[in-house]
């Protein structure tokens, strides 16, 4: 098995979902030949888009990579980028916005790669009794990606209370959403994750999820053009199966990036 890393990594995450500037692509079709790593994260990628989901070993992706994805979610595209205090802002072009619509796409399903048990160790005849079981979970996973390329989208990354960590990303569409957990206990059976929008004067409750041991993936939520209102999103661990009419704790808060 091959352990070699390389430095076009993401290209070739890029290149297997037909999403690279045509200078990248150019420069990506000599390389590949010529690499056995990228050859190989190409078909891991491409695997993973067709339907291999978070099934098999699940583990934390580097630390690097979640960064940027972070990163790449704060500072993707509202209309206007956030306003900083010493520079007027600036529109984003287009290219610009398509662009990073692009990274985040590709930062995604490296991250996606990374999950469904590096792209390492997965064997296809080993994954093969998985894929069935997988398969709601990829269809979610294929569609948060989409929904976080959108540019009508809105994020927030929600912060724990206390530590001020990063928790989760909210992703709100106008209807549908996700979550995605980054750094949330998983629950038991007796317990749920509630995701309250708290743009009201009491928190509603908008949906629920389950955090599974190691699970970065994104999961979909029922939502509403309702739900979509709220700016300020928060999540809770509850009892039972059911939310409360209102959080027992606060655990995480976060708003949308300015639009
Ligand atoms: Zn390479």
């Amino acid at each position: 098995m091959n352990g070699e890393l390389c430095a076009h990594e993401e290209l070739a995450v890029g290149w297997a979902m037909h999403s690279l500037e045509p200078d990248e692509e150019a420069a990506f079709r000599d390389h590949l030949p010529t690499c056995p790593t990228c050859r190989h994260t190409v078909q891991a990628t491409q695997e993973v888009l067709a339907g291999i989901g978070g099934a098999v070993r699940q583990e934390q992706p580097p630390p690097h990579l979640r960064a940027r994805l972070l990163e790449q979610i704060e500072h993707t595209p509202q209309d206007t980028p956030a306003p900083r205090p010493a520079a007027p802002p600036t529109p984003l072009r287009p290219q610009h916005r398509r662009r990073t619509g692009r990274v985040l796409l590709a930062a995604a399903a490296a991250l996606a790669v990374l999950a469904a048990g590096t792209y390492l160790g997965v064997r296809v005849t080993q994954l093969s009794d998985e894929v069935a079981a997988a398969q709601s979970r990829t269809d979610d996973l294929n569609r948060a990606l989409l929904l976080a390329a959108d540019p009508t989208t809105n994020r927030a990354v929600l912060r724990a209370t206390g530590s001020g960590d990063d928790v989760a990303v909210v992703l709100s569409g106008p209807t549908s959403a996700a979550v995605m957990p980054m750094n949330l206990k998983p629950n038991d059976s007796g317990h749920v994750y509630v995701v309250w929008g708290a743009s009201t004067k009491a928190p509603v409750p908008l949906a629920m999820f389950d955090v599974r041991a190691g699970s970065t993936t994104p999961q979909l939520l029922p939502w509403s053009s309702d739900a979509h209102k709220h700016t300020t999103f928060a999540v809770s661990l509850e009892p039972g199966r059911q939310p409360p009419p209102k959080p027992s704790e606060v655990l995480a808060l976060g708003q949308v990036a300015p639009a």
